[in-house]
């Protein structure tokens, strides 16, 4: 039998539902720091969040808060209500608008969700074994794959210039972790 597409739903979803059980833009999975604007730096540090600087290119620097964020705690944003960075507030991935918009159920979303965390947690154990020197045969795929995974649902547009050999800027809510 041909598979079937799930039809688009036409009533509003709750995209937390989705985001409550993920985490994987908070907690270091998918990037190595978060971004913020000038103006948010008093805001940050008023809540607790530790502060990085990143090399912005041409010589500058922009303050970030990095991953896996301190501020995340209990599978979600300890701050949500009350702040959150810019870069955060604006950013969805694919899963999410999908879900969202009715063209990915929330099932399909958790099934991916589950395989980066999965495929993240085997390249986690393989650059542990390569700083041993025993870096698996399988290592460099998984490490691949890590990434077809990362472009395919969790691109970010960022605001400064491209870096990206696809042409996507530089992320706010990145690099992705190694
Ligand atoms: S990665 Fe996507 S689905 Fe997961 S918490 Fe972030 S926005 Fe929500
Ligand atoms: S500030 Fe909140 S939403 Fe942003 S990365 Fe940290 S936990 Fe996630």
């Amino acid at each position: 039998m041909a598979p079937t597409t799930p039809p688009v739903r036409h009533e509003p979803v709750d995209g937390s539902v989705l985001c409550l059980e993920c985490g994987l833009c908070c907690d270091g999975t998918l990037f190595k720091h978060t971004e913020l604007e000038d103006s948010e730096i008093a805001s940050a540090r008023s809540v607790g969040a530790p502060l990085i600087a990143i090399d912005a290119g041409q010589g500058t620097q922009v303050h970030a808060i990095p991953q896996r964020c301190a501020l995340f705690q209990g599978g979600c944003c300890s701050t949500f209500g009350r702040w959150r960075p810019k870069t955060c507030g604006d950013y969805t991935c694919e899963l999410l608008d999908g879900f969202v918009g009715g063209s990915r159920t929330l099932q399909e979303c958790l099934a991916t969700v589950r395989d980066v965390r999965d495929v993240a947690e085997a390249v986690r154990r393989n650059n542990l074994d390569a700083a041993r020197g025993e870096a698996p045969p399988e290592a460099p795929r998984m490490t691949a794959l890590l990434e077809v995974l990362r472009r395919r649902y969790f691109k970010v547009k960022g605001k400064r210039p491209a870096s990206d050999p696809e042409g996507a800027d530089r992320p706010a809510r990145g690099p992705e972790t190694a």
